[in-house]
């Protein structure tokens, strides 16, 4: 090096040290090796603009009728009329990427119901033209929220219907006024969806939470627990701190087992999502996410609900043992 040799006060040596500032600076400013890696390396994720959204009822015309008597659900209604149906195409066709999303519906569930004609009862639907590949119960934790249940419904089903999807929607009501209880219900909604018999993907499910993209589609990862609801609005699209597994989140049946389930002693807001992710992690599994350029939600703006105030942080009660709870 054309320096070496040369004193400390020499203009190339104070060009050196000038350099390394301005890339130490450049480095942090990026958000240290991750942001680096992500600047060098182009990603494969495709860019969406959020700026034009498409109406949530796009291309649901496309769908042919139902192949099944709209009574007809579960098993029954996977087997009739259906053995000669191809795979569905892997990806949809039908997916429109960026959605636009209505706060506050002014639809009621008749009007909901007659907009989704190709939903069966109970919350239910299978693509009528394709066999599915894949097969998904939502499963919503809910108490006095009509409004936003009326607008997560008007969204959801047009939204998972182009996906392709075999679903069921589960609402899992809290009677009375006692402390509400987010995980527990979960764990009563999985129990309730397992008697089915027909679900291979359990997706946990805020009732405010509204996706923006159809294409961060509602299936599971076989291999790991997925946090889905990754860039939220009210956290300016992106993470609230890296292990937040609130909101929207899905699981294999047998991800569930193996992390015995959800606590049951968090009664009232707060915890019962970071005891979720530490339980995932204490029976050896990790976290996967979808991006954040498909994972945008908008929550409907609320204030605290009565019966749900905030919890007392015990450091008993945090990452509970795994052995006790469903
Ligand atoms: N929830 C409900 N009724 C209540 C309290 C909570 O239905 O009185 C459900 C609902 O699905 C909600 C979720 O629990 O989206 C999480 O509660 P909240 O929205 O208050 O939490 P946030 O994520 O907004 O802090
Ligand atoms: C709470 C979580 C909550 C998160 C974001 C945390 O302090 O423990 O339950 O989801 O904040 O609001
Ligand atoms: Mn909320």
């Amino acid at each position: 090096m054309l320096c070496l040799g040369r004193s400390l006060d020499s203009p190339c040596t104070l060009a050196l040290l000038v350099g390394f500032q301005f890339a130490f600076v450049v480095y942090f400013s990026l958000g240290g090796f991750k942001g680096l890696v992500s600047v060098l390396v182009r990603s494969a994720d495709p860019e969406f603009d959020y700026s034009k959204p498409h109406d949530v009822y796009t291309n649901l015309s496309q769908l042919g009728a139902p192949l099944i008597h709209p009574e007809t659900t579960g098993a029954t209604a996977l087997a009739s009329g259906r053995e000669h149906l191809k795979d569905c195409p892997d990806p949809s066709p039908l997916l429109v990427g960026p959605v636009a999303v209505l706060l506050s519906s002014s639809f009621s569930l008749d009007q909901i119901r007659d907009r989704n004609p190709l939903v069966l009862p109970g919350g239910r639907y299978l693509p009528p033209d394709c066999e599915p590949r894949h097969h998904t119960a939502v499963i919503i934790p809910y108490r006095n929220r009509q409004a936003h249940l009326r607008a997560l419904l008007y969204h959801l089903h047009p939204f998972l219907q182009r996906q392709q999807l075999h679903y069921g929607i589960y609402i899992v009501h809290q009677m009375g006024n006692s402390t509400f209880n987010r995980a527990k219900l979960l764990n009563v909604g999985v129990k309730e969806a397992l008697k089915d018999g027909e679900w291979q993907c359990l997706f946990l499910h805020d009732v405010d939470l509204l996706p923006e993209n159809d294409h961060n589609l509602y299936v599971c990862d076989p291999k790991s627990p997925k946090h889905v609801s990754v860039a939220m609005d009210k956290f300016r699209y992106r993470l609230p701190y890296p292990q937040y597994f609130g909101g929207v989140s899905a699981l294999t049946p047998d991800q569930y087992m193996k992390m015995n389930g959800f606590p049951n002693q968090y009664w009232g807001w707060g915890g019962e999502d970071d005891d979720i992710a530490a339980r995932v992690r204490l029976s050896g599994m990790k976290i996967t996410r979808p991006s954040v350029a498909v994972g945008h939600y908008k929550m409907i703006k609320h204030r605290g609900d009565r019966g749900n105030e905030e919890n007392p942080r015990s450091p008993d009660v945090s990452n509970s043992d795994l052995c006790q709870d469903f």
